[in-house]
């Protein structure tokens, strides 16, 4: 049976037959220029559809499985992190840079956040999700990392999920700048990934214990 193909970045959709890629777009801010040749590569290739994801991507479905290595190379992109044990997404809102609400720059800590650990391989998957402000629109709360931007600097959330087992995540850390935001989290995930084993990020919290995690990680 057909199944998904993970080194081609393709997932199988509901008529077992085709598939549908997501190509990496950090934040999901995209250039016309990337979107006309989405829409190129989906005419050329018979696309069923183009659907904007949850996580931001642009995803191009229904198409066939002997056109995945065209549809990259024409692309020539690589693809989104949607699939495997790994962090899956940095969601990102769009912070100082464009919002009239915003308090802190969503964007640039954002993308910094995913040029270090998108598709990085952990013990479980993982979500990371940044706001701009209280109004979180990217999620920060139900995410396994969630950063708040408030006029203070960012709140840290740790242990959320929006999966089956919904989970809002717990505040460990508040008013971070910028740069120990980055600091705090790369010892997060450096822990998590030497020693939790195939757990998410909250479970795995929950089952050594909040107090112990922060300890360990110097929270
Ligand atoms: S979270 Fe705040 S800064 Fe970000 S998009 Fe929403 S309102 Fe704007």
């Amino acid at each position: 049976m057909s199944s998904d193909i993970l080194e081609k970045g393709a997932i199988l959709q509901r008529d077992k037959e085709t598939y549908a890629i997501a190509p990496h777009i950090p934040g999901g801010i995209a250039s016309s220029e990337l979107l006309r040749k989405l829409a190129d590569v989906a005419d050329k290739y018979d696309a069923a559809a183009i659907k904007v994801t949850s996580a931001q991507r642009i995803a191009i479905v229904g198409v066939k499985e002997e056109d995945l290595d065209n549809i990259w190379n024409d692309l020539g992109m690589k693809p989104g992190a949607a699939i495997g044990i790994c962090i899956r997404s940095i969601k990102i809102c769009p912070g100082t840079t464009f919002c009239k609400r915003g308090k802190q720059d969503a964007v640039g800590l954002g993308l910094k956040l995913d040029e270090i650990y998108h598709g990085m391989e952990l013990p479980g998957k993982l979500k990371i999700g940044v706001a701009g402000c209280v109004n979180s629109c990217s999620e920060p709360a139900v995410k396994d990392i969630g950063l708040l931007g408030t006029s203070k600097g960012y709140n840290l959330f740790i242990g959320g999920s929006a999966g089956i087992k919904p989970r809002i995540g717990e505040i460990v850390a508040k008013d971070l700048s910028e740069e120990e935001a980055m600091s705090t989290i790369e010892r997060i995930i450096s822990f998590y990934k030497e020693n939790a084993k195939r757990k998410r990020l909250g479970e795995y919290v929950e089952s050594i214990g909040m107090d112990k995690f922060k300890e360990e990680v110097g929270l």
